[in-house]
């Protein structure tokens, strides 16, 4: 079977992991601190905070920019749920705006239909690991003067008009669970330039505990700490992402170069640019293909290849925010896309043969 994702752990991992047991030091310490200074200083940033999970890095970083009741936060809503439950659970109301076709990020022009007097802050999300549009949004933020928190969580050592993620907004969550192009089983970390950013994290990462004084909490945190076992994993894989994400992008080429003249599929663009680490790589099964995506998902899940579909349904029509009062026909081209999209593996750990392989498998689809 060919994974739709892979670890990729080396020894070197496991050697960092081992002397973290010997130390005696488990939960989040010194190296927790190491991962911090040199992922900021990946992104280009002042500071960076590590916590337990992507969704942790998001709570914390728009707790940290002052979100909270009675304000309203501008989103996506084709994207995972975890960039939007942070807002909800701040007390926030989510407000979407829908996407562009070419990209699958949220649409600048569509931001701006959205801001009203209550608007606080825009949550664009780099999907499958494409930047999205900081040019327009950082107008558009800087026009109304609202805050930006960057969902980076797909999107690790992406660069867009030479800025990487991370430097985009106020703030930038990353997510180091599994399937992420840096990993370690489960984590996150929030890069930032700001100094009151920074402390509001680290304040609300550890039960709203004052930075100036031990034992005295202004403010209700959470739990969201990491430990050194895990950090000592991400430490080590940020060392090796530049190599991963060229890979995922030379994958990306072959798939897409194999691809692009088949009849009812469309390919991602531009697959050299480094815009695009490719967490996914993610096609679009249209009308005029030979089946429907369900199908060609099943046919290659029996040949073999893992396929995923990120995201079925777009956010506002989940269940879950169903009083937020949106309907079907609301955000027509997240709803058009969820229905159109496949995702095929990319990973850093696939063969030119398996490559090969998954191109051949969806050229001899056979009705
Ligand atoms: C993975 C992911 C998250 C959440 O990260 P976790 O580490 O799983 O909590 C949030 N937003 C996006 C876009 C993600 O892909």
């Amino acid at each position: 079977m060919i994974q739709i994702s892979k670890p990729n752990i080396g020894q070197e991992e496991i050697r960092a992991v081992n002397q973290v047991l010997a130390s005696g030091m488990l939960s989040q310490g010194v190296v927790t601190e190491e991962l911090e200074k040199k992922f900021a200083e990946y992104c280009g940033t002042k500071y960076a905070v590590a916590v337990n999970s992507g969704t942790a890095a998001i709570h914390a970083a728009l707790f940290a920019m002052g979100i909270g009741k009675g304000d309203e936060v501008v989103t996506t809503p084709f994207t995972f749920i975890a960039t939007i439950s942070p807002i909800v659970m701040l007390g926030a109301k989510v407000v979407f705006a829908d996407i562009g076709e070419n990209d699958f990020n949220i649409d600048p022009k569509e931001i701006e239909k959205k801001i009203t007097n209550k608007t606080k802050a825009i949550v664009p999300v780099d999907l499958y690991g494409k930047t999205a549009d900081y040019e327009n949004i950082e107008a558009v933020a800087s026009k109304n003067n609202l805050k930006i928190l960057e969902d980076a969580c797909q999107a690790v050592g992406a660069v867009r008009s030479g800025r990487k993620t991370g430097s985009f907004g106020n703030a930038s969550a990353f997510s180091f669970y599994a399937t992420k192009n840096i990993m370690c089983g489960e984590g996150g970390i929030i890069t930032t330039n700001e100094k009151e950013t920074y402390e509001q994290c680290r304040v609300f990462r550890h039960h709203g505990e004052s930075l100036q004084k031990k034992g005295e909490y202004k403010n209700i945190g959470y739990n969201y700490r990491t430990t050194d076992l895990l950090a000592s994993i991400a430490l080590e894989q940020l060392k090796k992402v530049d190599e991963f994400n060229r890979k995922r992008r030379e994958n990306a080429f072959l798939l897409s170069e194999g691809l692009k003249d088949i009849k009812g599929i469309s390919v991602p663009g531009v697959t050299s640019s480094p815009e695009h680490v490719y967490n996914l790589f993610t096609i679009r099964v249209l009308e005029d293909f030979k089946t429907t995506r369900e199908k060609l998902r099943d046919f290659l899940e029996e040949k073999g290849i893992k396929c995923g579909i990120y995201y079925s349904t777009p956010l506002h029509l989940q269940p879950a925010f169903k009083n937020l009062g949106y309907k079907k026909g609301d955000f027509p081209i997240a709803e058009k896309l969820a229905n159109e999209v496949l995702s095929l593996p990319v990973h850093p750990l696939l063969s030119k043969n398996d490559i090969k392989y998954i191109i051949q498998t969806i050229r001899g689809y056979e009705k």
